[in-house]
């Protein structure tokens, strides 16, 4: 059985350490300190990364110099030993594991999906975070759009582990955008309460970002009256309101 915990670094990253009776895995360390901390003495064999900014890969050589092991990632990160290919499924805990392509919030930003019997674990770096997604720094609206889309099309018990803890924002955001959104102004009340005791407000899953996340919402119709109010043009398309509404949270 795979447990996966969250290892907080610098203010709101999380690295996510994978981990059964045998292996350790983590994905996106962005600092060597906390990894070889929460190892508590083991053996690290191996790592996952979804993009190459810093706050995700600083800690990566460090990590491959000390336990010699595997850098799982997009071939654009100089550290990566084993570079991945959109759709290729190989096997991290003897279990099926998939890549997803999902440009946007970076070029080279990638997706991990651990199959757990019938439970799938979604590992998404920047792209999609819990009641928001990643800026949009390289890729198109049209790219970040239809990689969300992609990450919403997973069955919806799929838990969703996100690169930082940026949900209690998101939601704050998400309830100005959806005002009469019960499911999102519950979400925020025990997500606020879950902070206040220092837990992480993470997984999520995708039936909760499917109700709670405007920016997988933007085929609503109330949604995208919010979106003409900021900025989107009155022919705007799907693709048109999604980027209103990512250009509307740049300044919130
Ligand atoms: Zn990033
Ligand atoms: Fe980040």
């Amino acid at each position: 059985m795979l447990t996966i915990k969250p290892i907080p670094a610098f203010n709101d990253n999380y690295i996510w350490h994978l981990s059964s009776t045998t292996e350790n895995w983590i994905v996106d360390p962005g600092d060597a300190a906390p990894v070889v901390e929460a190892l508590e003495g083991q053996h690290l064999d191996g790592i996952l990364v979804t993009h190459h900014h810093w706050d995700h890969t600083g800690g990566i050589g460090a990590l491959r110099e000390a336990y010699q092991c595997p850098v799982i990632g997009p071939d654009s990160i100089p550290d990566v030993n084993q570079a991945v290919v959109d759709g290729k499924v190989f096997e991290l805990f003897g279990l099926p594991t998939s890549v997803l392509v999902i440009p946007g919030h970076t070029l080279d930003h990638i997706a991990l999906v651990i199959q757990e019997g019938t439970r799938a674990h979604l590992f998404c770096g920047d792209t999609l975070f819990a009641a928001g997604c990643g800026r949009v720094f390289e890729g198109t609206s049209a790219q970040m759009h239809s990689s969300l889309a992609s990450l919403a099309a997973l069955p919806a018990d799929t838990l969703i582990y996100c690169g930082h803890e940026y949900t209690e924002a998101n939601l704050n955001f998400a309830a100005t955008v959806e005002p009469n959104n019960l499911a999102v102004t519950q979400r925020l009340a025990e997500v606020q309460k879950l902070r206040q005791q220092g837990k992480p407000s993470l997984p999520s899953s995708i039936a909760q970002e499917l109700e709670t996340n405007p920016f997988l919402r933007c085929n609503l119709a109330s949604v995208r009256a919010q979106a003409l109010h900021h900025g989107a043009d009155k022919d705007a398309d799907e693709v048109a309101v999604f980027a209103a509404l990512r250009r509307w949270k740049d300044n919130f």
